[in-house]
């Protein structure tokens, strides 16, 4: 495994890309509506991103055809932009990465369309939560299994699924760095988080069973019994005193 920990320098890079995702996560939001489409989204990010001086993270990432990944209902992750309107009542996670200077940022977000049932609400604000629960207490010196038990301790607890088959991760020159960040595991396991590492920590919930699928394009992947999913993420800096988030 091979952790980097950043300079004074790489942070201040890292925190100007998390700036600019935040503010393309933000322009998404403001453009989400019924009858809207993800590509126009995609490309809402795309010309946003170019107009910084950065560069999307995810378009060319072993192929990935867009800016932004867009899931819908039961897309967990890696939906592609697509013509198809938004509906009354789906829910779209949106999630971007940036390169700025070669350093990336990583976020997500679940967004509502329209008027969502009260319980698939309850899943994208409890998803937003267990983020939170996971980076509570958290510091230079704390094990990471601490942030991974705490999501799942949170979104269990909900009565909510934990997917596994995908996880967080380090960040940094590169995209997809070491360590994993999973959002399970025992407390007081993995390794010890120093001052200056990067994190994309990322809870991925669902509404029913945890399992999921890969969809035939080979990227997209959806829960079994296609009941809605949840995802929310952040890139975070760790430091001696806290965790820095600077994708808000
Ligand atoms: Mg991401
Ligand atoms: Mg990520």
């Amino acid at each position: 495994m091979n952790i980097t920990i950043k300079t004074k320098n790489e942070l201040d890079l890292m925190r100007q890309a998390g700036k600019i995702l935040a503010d393309t996560l933000k322009l998404i939001e403001k453009n989400i509506f019924v009858g809207q489409t993800s590509a126009q989204l995609d490309k809402l990010a795309y010309d946003y991103i170019i107009s910084q001086g950065a560069k999307p993270s995810f378009l060319g990432y072993e192929g990935f055809p867009c800016t932004i990944c867009a899931s819908v209902n039961s897309e967990v992750v890696h939906g592609f932009a697509t013509n198809t309107p938004l509906e009354d009542g789906d829910i779209i996670s949106i999630d971007c990465g940036v390169v700025y200077k070669g350093y990336h940022a990583d976020a997500a977000r679940t967004f509502p369309v329209g008027e969502v049932k009260w319980e698939v609400k309850q899943l994208i604000e409890d998803t937003k939560q267990s983020f939170y629960e996971g980076i509570k207490d958290i510091r230079a010196g704390c094990k990471l299994g601490n942030i991974s038990h705490k999501i799942q301790v949170y979104l269990e607890s909900k009565g909510y699924g934990v997917v596994r088959e995908l996880v967080g991760h380090g960040i940094g020159t590169h995209l997809h760095e070491d360590p994993m960040v999973p959002n399970y595991g025992p407390y007081n396991s993995g390794v010890v988080l120093k001052s200056g590492m990067t994190l994309a920590i990322e809870p991925m919930s669902t509404l029913g069973k945890r399992n999921v699928v890969l969809s035939h394009n080979g990227w997209t992947v959806l829960t079994e019994d296609g009941l809605p999913s949840a995802h929310y993420e952040n890139t975070v800096i760790i430091t001696d005193d806290g965790v820095e988030i600077i994708t808000l």
